[in-house]
């Protein structure tokens, strides 16, 4: 065990289900290791002001189950800025936190990867509903925002039903179509639309058409939010005007967002959260926990980060010159893996929903 008196622990980019839940297993496994934990609120900017507050154990009873996060989350620019870093990590010294637990998105992780370098030591917990961190199989506040939409669908289901009607819905994920895709699959839509993928709207009308002749009255089409605004409110237009069936659009954005963590929520955060705090004690950083085959595993930051940049198409000059031929050949099958696997629900999605 590395000589730690005091530990931070934020929340940062978007919110997400689970949030609390994560924090909570922070401060409570390192007040069971002896360390002080400090709340560090409006994530970077808090650090930056110096908006902290010791946390002990009751202070974080009763928000397992809340939503949101109870830090409080922020986008701060000038924690990117040379001036805004020298701030937080004086906060740091003056304040004696010897390391960090952030708990965000990429853009987080980012955020803890400069202030490691800074010399302040980093670990990050994936936190956001999108699920769009390659390097994990599941972000905290995934498993809520899905079933979130799942509820939803299944209540226009139910008008649809009754009116013989088509709703388009367009749902979160950012540049992912995790959410989409899954809650596609398990709401029975008609079709989905994802960025990693082609779609074609006259595909979509057949479909719509020949469900129709089958029988079929209700029809839901899920849009991830990745393939740009336009596309939904467009389709429900092209599907009326092709097929003779009432469409209509519904935008579910922030609803997606809150609400009381799923099980699977709870349960991922309070191990990651707990986690996380054993490693950075043990005087670990630069690091993002994951879940990866059901298992909480350390993964170097950079490589996180940069495995995130392949996946997405998003490489840009250098980012591979760190890495030896190993990792890059690891890298380039992980985000196989994961593009087989997109393209397998989608298959799934398409043969089972008509
Ligand atoms: P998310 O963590 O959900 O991806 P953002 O991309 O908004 O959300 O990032 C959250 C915060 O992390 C930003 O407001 C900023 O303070 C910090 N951050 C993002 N990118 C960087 C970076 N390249 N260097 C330092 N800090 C960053």
């Amino acid at each position: 065990m590395k000589n730690f008196k005091r530990i931070g622990v934020l929340t940062s980019g978007g919110d997400a289900p689970g949030m609390n839940a994560a924090v909570r297993a922070v401060v409570r496994t390192a007040l069971t290791h002896g360390v002080e934990v400090i709340g560090i609120y409006r994530g970077y900017s808090g650090l930056i002001d110096g908006d902290l507050k010791k946390l002990g154990y009751r202070d974080v009873s009763n928000i397992i189950n809340k939503g949101g996060t109870f830090l409080y989350s922020d986008r701060c620019p000038e924690f990117q800025t040379p001036e805004g870093m020298a701030k937080a990590v004086k906060t740091c010294r003056d304040f004696g936190i010897d390391g960090i637990i952030a708990i965000g998105g990429d853009g987080t992780f980012r955020g803890a990867t400069e202030l490691t370098a800074n010399g302040v030591p980093c670990i990050g917990i994936p936190g956001t509903i999108d699920n769009d961190i390659a390097s994990t199989d599941n972000t905290i506040g995934f498993d809520t925002a899905m079933n979130t939409v799942i509820e939803l669908v299944d209540k226009l289901r139910d008008t649809c039903e009754s009116h013989a009607r088509c709703n388009v819905v367009e749902v979160m994920g950012r540049g992912a179509g995790d959410i989409a895709l899954h809650t596609a699959i398990a709401s029975g839509a008609t079709a989905v639309i994802i960025p990693e993928l082609p779609y074609d709207v006259s595909d979509i009308c057949r479909r719509v058409k020949s469900a129709r002749e089958l029988g079929k009255r209700n029809f839901i089409i899920i849009v991830s939010e990745g393939v740009g605004s336009d596309v939904g409110p467009a389709l429900a237009k092209t599907i009326q005007a092709e097929t003779g069936v009432e469409s209509k659009f519904a935008r579910f954005a922030h609803i997606v967002r809150g609400g009381s963590p799923t099980l699977k929520d709870r349960i991922l955060a309070s191990t990651i959260g707990a986690i996380a705090v054993e490693e950075l004690l043990k005087g670990n950083s630069n690091l993002v926990m994951c879940e990866r085959k059901g298992k909480i595993v350390a993964v170097d930051i950079n490589y996180a980060l940069i495995l995130d940049r392949m996946y997405k198409g998003k490489l840009k000059e250098g980012d591979l010159d760190r890495f030896s031929e190993k990792e890059l050949a690891k890298m380039r099958s992980e985000v196989r893996a994961k593009q087989a696997n997109i393209a397998r629900l989608y298959g799934i999605s398409k043969t089972i929903n008509l």
